[in-house]
């Protein structure tokens, strides 16, 4: 059994429907349950193309009997459901799902990075995932989430 946090997003479409969607979707699938939930954050785009709506962000915590690179298949199959087609980098999409750790796995192959190598310099994804694991530490940075979002807080002049 491994615990796994995911991070969530949506800006097109019913946004807080695919997130609560997706989460039953996942924890359907055998071998993965969901454990934990933050709030749902509305948050404003960062990079990507000009003009496109705000996020929906949330985090989640798993216990998976999966592999990491089997849960990231459902992540993407789950994507899938709720109608994500990849077009322009960080474009406007219906459902973005990113595995961001795996217990403290250091996981670095084609189709797969783990701990997700932009994590600790994201808002919108720290602030949800501190709600649910304050104490989870990223094996890399050998910080907790709570010391990479008050890092951010420390050296963030857009708040
Ligand atoms: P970003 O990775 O900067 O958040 P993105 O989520 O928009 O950008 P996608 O187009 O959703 O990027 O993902 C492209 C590919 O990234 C996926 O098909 C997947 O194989 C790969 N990938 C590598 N590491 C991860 C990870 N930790 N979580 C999710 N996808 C990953
Ligand atoms: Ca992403
Ligand atoms: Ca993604």
């Amino acid at each position: 059994m491994a615990i796994a946090y995911i991070a969530l997003g949506s800006n097109l479409g019913e946004r807080a429907a695919t997130l609560c969607g997706a989460l039953t979707e996942l924890n359907h699938v055998p071998g993965v349950r969901v454990e934990a939930i933050s709030e749902f954050h509305e948050t404003a785009p960062v990079g990507g193309p000009p003009g496109q709506p705000h996020y929906l962000n949330a985090a989640a915590r798993l216990t998976v009997e999966l592999s990491a690179e089997q849960l990231l298949d459902q992540l993407l199959a789950t994507e899938a459901t709720f109608g994500r087609t990849r077009q322009e980098r960080w474009g406007p999409r219906t459902l973005d799902l990113d595995l961001l750790l795996y217990d403290e796995q250091l996981i670095d192959t084609e189709a797969l990075t783990v701990p997700h190598p932009r994590m600790h310099e994201r808002r919108f994804v720290l602030e949800p995932l501190a709600e649910i694991a304050p104490d989870a530490r990223h094996p890399l940075l050998g910080r907790t989430v709570a010391e990479l979002l008050a890092e951010l807080d420390a050296t963030d002049t857009q708040r």
